[in-house]
C-alpha cells in the first residue's frame, strides 16, 4: 500500500500560516489590507501586549452578508480574484485567499460583520481551524476581527514571539508601512488602552509623513517627482543631512504597497554617491505607480517582494527623478576632503609627513578622488584641527597608562627604508584618513581607526556604567527629537538605561523625546541623529532572535551603539597624539581590543616574512 496522503486541510492551513503568520504585526498586516480593499475610511487597532493578548482592528468598509461571514475563513476563497486571467491585473492589496484561514488556525478569532446598508451584522468564531456557526449580532456597518491568543495551539511558534515591547514595535513598522501610502484613511492604535497613535486622513502625503516622522522631517523634504505614462515616481528624499544609521527609514511603495527591491535600493546608493558618508542612509519615501500588468506581485507570500517587466526602465527613472530632486536642492559640501590614492613619491612622503591631504600637489583630475567638493588647502583653512573635536584629544592616555606603551620602538635598518628620512618619530602613521600603521618586531600592523576606537569607548562606557557612572554633560538647552511611530513605541523602556551611560532624555509630549544631557565621551554630535541611531540600532538587534532583553543585555546593547556613534570615523583626520593615547588605550585593553564590539577584527597583522616571498626575495 502506498504512504502518500493528502493531508487533512487543517494541517495545511497551519504550514500555510508559517509563511504569513510569525508575529502580531503579520497578522496587521492581513486584517488592515483587509480593510483597505474593503474600501474603509477609518481603521482602529486595539492591541493587548503589544497584540500578543489581542489583535482587534475595526474598520467601517463595505462589510460581509451572513454567507460571506462563513466562506471568509475557507482556504482560498477570495472575493477579489475569479480568473488566472486576474493575476495579471492586481489592483487590491489581497487576493490569496489565505490570510483568514491561516489566522483561524493559530488562534482564537471572532468576526464581526455588517453589510453597508443591511438590517443587522453577524458573527462568527474561528479557533485553531473550527468554525462555529454564524449567528446575528448588533454591531454598526463595517467589519471587526479579533484574534487572541496568538499561537496557542502551535507551541513552539509561541515560544518565538517576543516581549510586549519588542512585538510593539514590529507592530508599529507594518502600520507605518501600510498607513502612509494610505494618507486618506484615518489610522488609530492603541495599547493596553493607551494611545499609540492617532493619523487622521491628510490631504497631501506629506501631512502623513509629518504625523509618522514629525514635523521636522516632514518640512526638510525635498520632493521627488518624475517618470510618464505607465511609470510615475513620486516621493520625498531627504537632504543629506537627515542621513540615518541603517536603511530602516528608507520606504519604497509600488502602487501603495510596501515592497523592497535591490534594484531600486542600488538606485538610491548611486543617487547619494559622494553625498553622504559611508555607512549612512538616507531618509527617503518613494511611491512608484506602475501599470499593474507590468509587475508581478505574486513572488513571495508576503508580497514583499516583486518582479518589474522593465526592471531597467524602473531603475532609470527612479534614478533619474532622485537626482534632479538633489541637484534642485541647495546642498552644502557635505563631506570633508580625503585623502587621495598616492600616486607619485612626493604624495606618498606628504602623506607620511603629516598625514593629510597633500595640497598642491594634487591631482585634481584624479578619478578616485569622488567625494571631493572643496579645494583641501581652502578647506584646511576654513576647518582647522579642532583640538575638542575628539572625545579623547586632550584626554590623553589614562593615567596609570602614562608609562605603560609597550608599542616596539625598534626601527628597521636603514638600507630597507627608504622614507626613513620622512618618517616621523613614533613609527605610525595614519593612511587615508582610516588606518593606521604601525610597525611590529616582526612585520606591521594596520589598524581600522573606527572599530577599535569603538572598542576602547563601549569598554570605558560599560566599565564607568557599572561604577560612579557615566559622566554626562549637560547641554546648554534641551535637544527636543521627534521620534516615529515605532520609536516612540519603544522610547520609554530605554530611557533609564540610558541614563546609567550619560544620556539624560526625558519625555516630552506626544512622541517627543528633550535631551538633557550627553556623555562627556561622546564629544559633540547632534543629539537628535544619536537618538535616532541609538533606537534603530536595537530594533535592529531586537529581530535577531537571541536578543531578549535582560538589562545587562540592553545596557551592553546601548553602549554598543553609543560606542559606534562616538567613535572616530573613517575619513576623520588624527592627530598623532590621538593616535598614541588611542593605541595606549588598546594595548591597556589586551585581547578584547582585537575586535570591535561587533565582532570585526580591529588590525590585521602582515609579516616581514610574507612581505619578502611576495618579493621574491625568498
Ligand atoms: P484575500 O484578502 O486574499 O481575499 P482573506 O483570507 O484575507 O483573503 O479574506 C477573505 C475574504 O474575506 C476577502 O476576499 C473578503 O471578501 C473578505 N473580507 C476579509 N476581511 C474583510 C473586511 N475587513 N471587510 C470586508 N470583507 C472582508
Ligand atoms: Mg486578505
Amino acid at each position: 500500500m502506498g504512504i502518500i496522503q493528502e493531508l487533512p486541510e487543517l494541517v495545511v492551513n497551519k504550514i500555510a500560516a508559517g509563511e504569513v503568520i510569525e508575529r502580531p504585526a503579520s497578522i496587521i498586516k492581513e486584517l488592515v489590507e483587509n480593510s483597505i480593499d474593503a474600501q474603509a475610511t477609518r481603521i482602529e487597532i486595539q492591541l493587548e501586549e503589544g497584540g500578543r493578548k489581542l489583535v482587534r482592528v475595526t474598520d467601517d468598509g463595505v462589510g460581509m452578508d451572513e454567507s460571506d461571514v462563513v466562506m471568509a475563513f475557507h482556504p482560498h476563497a477570495t472575493s477579489k480574484l475569479r480568473t488566472s486571467q486576474d493575476l495579471f491585473f492586481i489592483t487590491t492589496m489581497g487576493f490569496r485567499g489565505e490570510a483568514l484561514a491561516s489566522i483561524g488556525s493559530v488562534a482564537r478569532v471572532r468576526l464581526v460583520s455588517r453589510l453597508r446598508g443591511a438590517a443587522s451584522a453577524h458573527e462568527i468564531e474561528a479557533a485553531g481551524g473550527r468554525l462555529s456557526e454564524a449567528k446575528a449580532a448588533g454591531a454598526p456597518e463595517g467589519t471587526t476581527l479579533e484574534v487572541r491568543d496568538l499561537f496557542f495551539n502551535t507551541p513552539a511558534r509561541q515560544k518565538f514571539l517576543r516581549t510586549p515591547k519588542t512585538e510593539l514595535g514590529h507592530v508599529m513598522d507594518m502600520v507605518t508601512r501600510i498607513a502612509l501610502p494610505h494618507e486618506q484613511i484615518h489610522f488609530i492604535v492603541t495599547n493596553d488602552g493607551k494611545p499609540i497613535l492617532n493619523a487622521p486622513p491628510t490631504p497631501d502625503r506629506r501631512g502623513r509623513l509629518a504625523a509618522f516622522f514629525g514635523q521636522d522631517i516632514a518640512r526638510d523634504l525635498l520632493a521627488v517627482d518624475g517618470g510618464e505614462g505607465p511609470l510615475r515616481v513620486e516621493g520625498f528624499a531627504a537632504p543629506p543631512a537627515l542621513s540615518r544609521s541603517t536603511s530602516a527609514t528608507q520606504f519604497l511603495f509600488l502602487n501603495r504597497r510596501y515592497v523592497r527591491d535591490r534594484a531600486l535600493s542600488s538606485a538610491i546608493r548611486e543617487s547619494y554617491q559622494g553625498l553622504l558618508a559611508p555607512g549612512r542612509f538616507p531618509v527617503l519615501f518613494l511611491f512608484l505607480q506602475i501599470d499593474p500588468r507590468e509587475v508581478d506581485v505574486n513572488v513571495h507570500p508576503t508580497k514583499i517582494e516583486v518582479r518589474f517587466r522593465q526592471g531597467r526602465q524602473v531603475y532609470v527613472t527612479v534614478l533619474g527623478a532622485l537626482r534632479g530632486a538633489l541637484a534642485k536642492a541647495d546642498l552644502a559640501p557635505p563631506l570633508r576632503p580625503t585623502a587621495p590614492v598616492p600616486t607619485s613619491w612626493d604624495q606618498v612622503r606628504q602623506a607620511v609627513m603629516g598625514g593629510g591631504p597633500a595640497a598642491g600637489t594634487r591631482d585634481r583630475t584624479d578619478p578616485t578622488d569622488r567625494t571631493d567638493r572643496t579645494d583641501p588647502a581652502e578647506w584646511e583653512l576654513k576647518n582647522p584641527p579642532q583640538a575638542a573635536r575628539l572625545p579623547f584629544s586632550g584626554l590623553g592616555p589614562p593615567d596609570h597608562l602614562e608609562d605603560a606603551r609597550t608599542i616596539p620602538r625598534t626601527m628597521p635598518p636603514p638600507s630597507m627604508d627608504p622614507f626613513a628620512a620622512a618618517r616621523p618619530a613614533a613609527p605610525f602613521f595614519q593612511i587615508h584618513h582610516s588606518y593606521i600603521i604601525e610597525e611590529t618586531p616582526t612585520g606591521f600592523r594596520v589598524t581600522d581607526q573606527h572599530a577599535l576606537h569603538e572598542r576602547v569607548l563601549y569598554e570605558e562606557l560599560l566599565r564607568r556604567s557599572e561604577g560612579a557612572g557615566v559622566e554626562a554633560q549637560r547641554l546648554l538647552l534641551p535637544e527636543v527629537v521627534q521620534l516615529n511611530a515605532r520609536e516612540a513605541a519603544v522610547a520609554s523602556a530605554i530611557l533609564e538605561p540610558l541614563r546609567a551611560l550619560g544620556v539624560q532624555a526625558e519625555e516630552f509630549g506626544e512622541r517627543t523625546l528633550a535631551v538633557h544631557a550627553l556623555p562627556r565621551l561622546v564629544g559633540s554630535v547632534d543629539a537628535g541623529q544619536l537618538i535616532h541611531d541609538l533606537l534603530a540600532e536595537l530594533s535592529e538587534e531586537e529581530s535577531r532572535e537571541e536578543a531578549e532583553t535582560t538589562v545587562e543585555r540592553q545596557r551592553q546593547r546601548l553602549a554598543r551603539a553609543l560606542a559606534c556613534k562616538a567613535a572616530v570615523k573613517a575619513g576623520d583626520r588624527l592627530r598623532p597624539s590621538e593616535i598614541e593615547a588611542l593605541l595606549a588605550r588598546r594595548d591597556a585593553l589586551g585581547s578584547e581590543a582585537e575586535t570591535c564590539p561587533h565582532g570585526r577584527p580591529t588590525s590585521l597583522l602582515f609579516s616581514l616574512d610574507e612581505m619578502e616571498r611576495q618579493f621574491k626575495r625568498k
